[in-house]
C-alpha cells in the first residue's frame, strides 16, 4: 500500500514514512492510492474474527491491509497490546447501547481520557514507540490543546520511550476536569504548559516553533493532530465493529451518525464506507459552528473567522475551518489532486470560501457518498440530554446529544442508526447540571481527581520561552 497527497503530489510513500508526519510537503493530506476492498467473503471472515478475536483481532486484519512495512507478528502484537478491557473498560472495547428497536449508541469513550480520542491516540502511542524505537530516533510531541486532544495525547505517550511531550494549554480556560485529567499526571516525560493567554495564543506558539525550521529539525519537533493518518485509520475499526454488533447478517445496512468538529471522526466512516461496509448513511452532525452542514446542504465550504467561531457547550466541536475535510473533496472530484489544491489555497486564500453548488460532484455527496447532515444548538442539547434520560435512563453528553438530535432527523425505517458517543457526561458536567439538574456519574477511577499533586509550569504567551524549555528539557 503506498500513500499520495491530496494536493497532486504523487510521490508515493509507505505507511511508516507517513506516521510521523503532518501535512505532505505540498500542503495536502495523505491518503492511500486506492481503498482496500473487503469482498463478502472478506466481510465474513471479518465478522468471525470479530466475535472470536475481539476488537483487537479485528483490528489487525483491517490495519493489515493499509500497512505493508511493520511485520505481521509485530502490527498484532501492537494491536493487541493497545486494545484491552484494562484500557477501555470493556472485552468489547466499543460497546453498543441500545436505546430502542433500531437505534444504538455505540461507546467510544471508555479510554483513559473518556472521549473517542483515545481509540487512535492509543495505538498512535505504540505505533510511536515502535518505529522510533526502529529507527533509533527520538521525537518531542508539541501541541496546543483547549481540551479533549491534549490530554488523548499524554495519556497515550506517558511513560513511553524516546518520546516526550509538550502540551500548551490556556492558562485557567479549560474545565476543571481536563485540567485535573492532565496536569495530575507525574510522568517525566509528559510536560504541561499553561500559556497565559487563549487557545489562539498555543497555537500561535506551536506555528512559530514549527517555523523555525532549524529548531524544528535539531529537536525532532513533531504533532499528533488529528490529520495524522494513522489516526483516521484507526478510527475505521470501530465503523465495522459497530456494524457487527448492530446487525447478525452482513446483508444488512446501517447509518452512522456522528458529531463532527474537523471532520477526522466521519472520515473514517467514510474510508470504511469506502472499503464496502455497508453503510446507508453518515449523518454529520455539528453543534452552533455548521462549517460543515452548511457544506452539505448548500455546497458552499465557508471558512469561519475567529469572531465567527462559537464558544459552545459542545466545545471540541468548535472549529473556524474542518482539517480533514479536504481529504473527502479529494474523492468527491474524482481525486483531481490540481483541483483540490486550487480550491484550498486560491480559492480560501482569496475568497475564504468555495462553491460547488452547480458543480454535478456535489450531488454525489449524498447519492453516491451517503453524506448528509444537520446542526444541533445549546437548546437542543439540553432538550436531547433531558429526553434521553428520561425515556432511556441513559444520560449523554453534549457532543453525543448534537449527534442523536440530527440522527433523529434522518432516521430510515428499517435501517438500523448508530450514534457514536464520543465522550462521557462526567467532562461537560456543567451542561449536564444545566439540563438535569443532577451531577453526572463519575467512573471510580476519576474520584477525588481535582485535588491530586499538579505538574504544570504557568509561563507568558511566548514562543522563545517555550523553546528554551523544550531545549533544557531534552
Ligand atoms: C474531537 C471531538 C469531536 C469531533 O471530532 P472530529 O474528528 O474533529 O470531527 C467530537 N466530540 C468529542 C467529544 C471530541 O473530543
Amino acid at each position: 500500500m503506498n500513500y499520495i497527497s491530496t494536493r497532486g503530489d504523487t510521490t508515493r510513500r509507505k505507511f511508516c514514512d507517513i506516521l510521523l508526519e503532518g501535512l505532505a510537503p505540498d500542503g495536502g493530506l495523505y491518503l492511500p492510492e486506492q481503498y482496500p476492498q473487503v469482498d463478502s467473503a472478506t466481510l465474513a471472515a471479518w465478522r468471525d474474527v470479530h466475535a472470536s478475536q475481539g476488537y483487537a483481532g479485528l483490528a489487525f486484519e483491517i490495519l493489515s491491509l493499509y500497512i505493508d512495512d511493520i511485520p505481521s507478528a509485530d502490527l498484532k502484537a501492537i494491536c493487541a497490546k493497545t486494545y484491552t478491557s484494562a484500557v477501555f473498560g470493556t472485552e468489547a472495547i466499543v460497546p453498543l447501547k441500545k436505546l430502542r428497536e433500531g437505534f444504538f449508541l455505540e461507546a467510544l469513550s471508555n479510554g483513559p481520557t473518556l472521549a473517542f480520542k483515545d481509540m487512535a491516540m492509543q495505538l498512535l502511542g505504540n505505533l510511536f514507540e515502535y518505529e522510533l524505537a526502529r529507527r533509533g530516533q527520538q521525537l518531542n510531541i508539541l501541541g496546543a490543546t483547549s481540551g479533549d486532544t491534549g490530554s488523548a495525547a499524554e495519556y497515550a505517550m506517558r511513560g513511553k520511550k524516546g518520546i516526550r511531550v509538550f502540551m500548551l494549554s490556556p492558562h485557567g480556560r479549560m474545565s476543571a476536569f481536563q485540567q485535573a485529567q492532565m496536569f495530575s499526571l507525574q510522568d517525566e516525560n509528559i510536560h504541561n504548559i499553561a500559556i497565559e493567554g487563549v487557545f489562539d495564543d498555543c497555537q500561535d506558539i506551536v506555528k512559530a516553533v514549527s517555523n523555525d525550521l532549524a529548531f524544528k529539525r535539531h529537536y525532532n519537533i513533531g504533532t499528533v493532530n488529528s490529520i495524522n493518518w494513522a489516526r483516521l485509520l484507526a478510527q475505521v475499526v470501530y465503523y465495522f465493529a459497530g456494524y457487527f454488533q448492530a446487525t447478525t447478517s452482513n446483508d444488512e445496512r446501517v447509518s452512522f451518525a456522528v458529531p463532527s468538529g474537523n471532520f477526522g471522526n466521519v472520515c473514517a466512516g467514510h474510508v470504511a464506507r469506502m472499503m464496502g461496509l455497508p453503510i446507508q448513511q453518515l449523518v454529520v452532525a455539528t453543534n452552533e459552528n455548521d462549517v460543515l452542514d452548511e457544506f452539505f446542504r448548500t455546497g458552499v465550504y465557508r471558512v469561519r473567522a475567529a469572531a465567527d467561531t462559537h464558544e459552545t457547550s459542545s466545545p471540541s466541536m468548535d472549529i473556524s475551518k474542518a482539517s480533514n475535510f479536504e481529504r473527502f473533496v479529494f474523492d468527491l472530484l474524482g481525486r483531481d489532486g490540481p483541483r483540490v489544491k486550487m480550491l484550498f489555497t486560491d480559492s480560501l486564500a482569496n475568497a475564504g470560501s468555495f462553491d460547488l453548488s452547480s458543480d454535478p460532484a456535489f450531488q454525489k455527496a449524498r447519492e453516491r457518498y451517503g453524506f448528509v447532515s444537520g446542526k444541533s444548538i445549546h437548546a437542543d442539547r439540553l432538550t436531547t440530554i433531558r429526553q434521553v434520560f428520561e425515556q432511556h435512563g441513559v444520560m449523554v453528553d453534549t457532543h453525543t446529544a448534537d449527534g442523536v438530535k440530527v440522527a433523529l432527523e434522518h432516521e430510515t425505517p428499517g435501517v438500523p442508526m448508530i450514534v457514536l458517543e464520543t465522550a462521557l457526561p462526567i467532562k461537560f458536567a456543567e451542561t449536564i447540571v444545566e439540563a438535569l439538574g443532577r451531577e453526572p456519574d463519575r467512573p471510580s477511577k476519576f474520584e477525588g481527581i481535582e485535588a491530586l499533586p499538579r505538574r504544570v509550569q504557568v509561563m507568558a504567551a511566548d514562543s522563545g520561552a517555550v523553546q528554551r524549555l523544550i531545549a533544557e528539557n531534552c
